[in-house]
Formats: structure tokens, C-alpha cells, sequence
């Protein structure tokens, strides 16, 4: 017997996503050129390579961490550019990325080291990683220009097929102002190098008029989170940005039963009955990816009827409050999140944390169903 838990990727989402930032993006004017790169690193945020490929077909580009998910993207088809957000870490990594066409951010200068020792035409693109405030990867203002001029001179020497220009935002999410202090020192510190631009992820990519005001003839968008239908602004719903949940996690109950006022349930006895109650036992746990932290309230829907988490999540289960839905019994369907359940934004907040991390730490366990 299998296990009742399931996730089911909803390839209609992700093409609608796209398609809804992509259309947010364009409708601001004004810039000559904006492509997407669509975010498919961590396995395509927990949905899945294949359906991100059929999913994004629509997309310029895709962008991820690791060498085998971007060669498993050749594989599986993808013909138009893939990019490397960290960057490749051994010399050794540089005849696959030339193998298969897969681009490269260097944020540092081991890494342009290793592109100068290379000595071979790669027929690649590099993106320089500029720091201009996020502090985690990148040369720092005062070496970028140094830096690009040296890639560029890869590039005249024919080991590089072009060289672009990139940062990151730290809180594109909730700081404008921080966000287009970045962006100043982004374009002062890039002012009149040649080559394609990307600035913007899911949030800076909604932020009306943010995309359209970078001066880049040839600019590159990088959403990951709102093309698989969760919100990049906490308490801000998806819904009402226009976007469609990719991924519904559903399960069943496995038991029920009535607990008498006054007993706990559950691991540290963390909920306590004030009547009578019906509680059920659903077969999700954070060992499948449900977040641990998530708190008696949290959103569940069971049989249609939106209820509430009750109690500490276990590995392998979790109880929720069946007094909303007195008829539910053993077997009735559970949405954990995604249609038909909550969003998984509500799930995120209610656990501390955001959607990414839910869709992407959805553990192996669970088998997924592209639809
Ligand atoms: N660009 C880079 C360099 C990233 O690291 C990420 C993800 O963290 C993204 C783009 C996509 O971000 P988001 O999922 O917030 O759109």
C-alpha cells in the first residue's frame, strides 16, 4: 500500500506565471529589450526539471545552481541559454559548461582566474556578479570595472562568447529604497560597459516601473517564486498578483476520533482540547516537507472545508480539527496546500517562513504527478 501523500505540479500554472510576470514586465514600457531567465534551481523549486522545461518553454532562458540539473535540462530538451547563479567551482567544471552550452555568473576572482588559465575557447557567456549591496557574492565596487575589462579581453581573444553584467537585491521584497540604492550604485558602477543587464528577481520584477527604469538596451529578468504561483512579498497574496499555485500537496486522513475537553494531543502535548472534539490524523510530516514549525491555526483543508492544524507536526503525521467538517472520515482528502486548500504562502507565514522554502524542501518521499 502506498502511502496517501501526493504532490501534483500543474504545468498550466507555470506557463500562465510566466507569462502573467513576463506581460507585468513588458506592460511598464520604455526599456528597447527584457528577457526572462525563468528560476529553476533546487529542482525547479521543489516542482520538478521536467515540468519546468514543458512549463517555461515560453521562457529566453533558464537559471540555476548545479551542472547536472543544467545538463539534465539539455536532455530533457532545452535548446535556448542556461545560466549558472554561482558560477562553476573546479577548473574541470569549464569543458561541460563549453559541452553543453551553459552559461556562467563569476562573482569572484578565483573563478576568473580559472577562466584566464583555461586557455580555450569556451563559447560561453560570462555575467560579472557586481556586490552592490546584498553582500554575499560578487567583486566588490571598486574591482568590477577591472574585472569586466578582463573578461571582455577573454572575449576578444575568442574564449568567451560575450560577457554580461548582473547583481542581486537583498530586500527587493520589502525596502524600495534599499533596493534602488542598489540599483544606483549597479548603474554607476556599470556605466558604458557593453552587454546584456539582469537585475531583477521575482519581487523587483513586480515592483511597478522598477524593470523599465534600468538603462539596459539588453535586460535580463530572473523570477523564480512567482512563476510557480507563491507571493516574493510577505503578506502580500498571490492571488492577487495574478498568479496560480504550481504545486498542490495533497494527502488523506488515516485516522480520526473524539477527544474529551482537557486532553492534549499529540508530541509535548503542545494542544490542548477546551471541548469535546474530532480530530483527525493526516499522513504529511515534516519529513515529508511540511514545515515542523507550523502552528496550531495553520490553514488545512479537508473534504473542501477549510480547517486548522492542531498540535506539533510529527515526522510523518500531523492533526487537524475535523469540528468544521463533522462528516470527514478515514480517507477523505486532505489539501495541505495549493488548489483547492491554502495558499502555500498562508502555510509559509503561519510556519515562520516563506514559500520557497516549503516547495523547495519538499522531500523525496513524496512522489509528484505532473498534470
Ligand atoms: N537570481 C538569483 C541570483 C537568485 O539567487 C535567485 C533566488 O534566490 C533568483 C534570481 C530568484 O529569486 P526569486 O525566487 O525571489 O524570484
Amino acid at each position: 500500500m502506498t502511502r496517501p501523500i501526493l504532490a501534483t505540479v500543474h504545468t498550466d500554472a507555470l506557463v500562465r506565471n510566466l507569462s502573467r510576470t513576463t506581460r507585468e514586465v513588458a506592460s511598464g514600457g520604455g526599456v528597447r529589450r527584457i528577457r526572462t531567465w525563468a528560476v529553476v534551481k533546487a529542482y525547479a523549486y521543489g516542482h520538478g526539471l521536467e515540468a519546468a522545461v514543458s512549463g517555461f518553454a515560453a521562457a529566453d532562458g533558464l537559471a540555476l545552481l548545479d551542472v547536472q540539473e543544467a545538463v539534465r535540462c539539455r536532455e530533457l530538451g532545452w535548446r535556448r541559454p542556461i545560466l549558472l547563479l554561482e558560477g562553476f567551482f573546479r577548473p574541470g567544471d569549464l569543458d561541460t559548461l563549453s559541452h553543453y552550452r551553459i552559461d556562467t555568473v563569476v562573482h569572484s576572482r578565483t573563478q576568473l582566474e580559472m577562466l584566464v588559465a583555461h586557455a580555450r575557447p569556451l563559447g560561453i557567456a560570462a555575467h560579472l556578479m557586481l556586490n552592490s549591496g546584498m553582500h554575499r557574492l560578487g567583486f566588490q565596487p571598486d574591482e568590477y570595472r577591472a574585472a569586466f575589462e578582463r573578461a571582455q579581453r577573454l572575449r576578444a581573444a575568442g574564449m568567451l562568447a560575450m560577457v554580461g553584467k548582473m547583481t542581486h537585491f537583498a530586500r527587493a521584497d520589502d525596502d524600495l529604497v534599499v533596493t534602488r540604492r542598489q540599483l544606483d550604485c549597479f548603474v554607476r558602477i556599470t556605466a558604458g560597459l557593453p552587454g546584456p543587464v539582469s537585475v531583477c528577481n521575482s519581487a523587483a520584477a513586480l515592483s511597478p516601473g522598477l524593470a523599465v527604469s534600468v538603462p539596459a538596451v539588453d535586460q535580463w529578468i530572473r523570477p523564480g517564486i512567482c512563476l510557480y504561483g507563491a507571493s516574493p512579498y510577505m503578506g502580500r497574496d498571490a492571488q492577487s498578483l495574478g498568479l496560480l499555485p504550481a504545486m498542490t500537496l495533497g494527502s488523506e486522513l488515516i485516522s480520526t476520533h473524539v477527544l474529551p475537553a482537557g486532553e492534549a494531543i499529540g508530541y509535548g502535548h503542545a494542544f490542548r482540547t477546551d471541548h469535546d472534539m474530532r480530530i483527525g490524523i493526516v499522513a504529511c510530516g515534516y519529513a515529508d516537507g511540511y514545515p515542523r514549525h507550523a502552528i496550531t491555526g495553520t490553514p488545512v483543508t479537508v473534504a473542501g472545508v477549510r480547517t486548522r492544524l492542531v498540535g506539533r507536526v510529527s515526522m510523518d503525521m500531523l492533526s487537524v480539527d475535523l469540528d468544521p467538517v463533522p462528516q470527514a472520515e478515514v480517507g477523505a482528502s486532505v489539501v495541505l496546500w495549493g488548489r483547492g486548500g491554502p495558499a502555500v504562502d498562508e502555510v509559509a507565514w503561519s510556519s515562520g517562513t516563506i514559500a520557497n522554502d516549503l516547495l523547495s524542501g519538499l522531500t523525496n518521499r513524496v512522489p509528484r504527478r505532473v498534470q
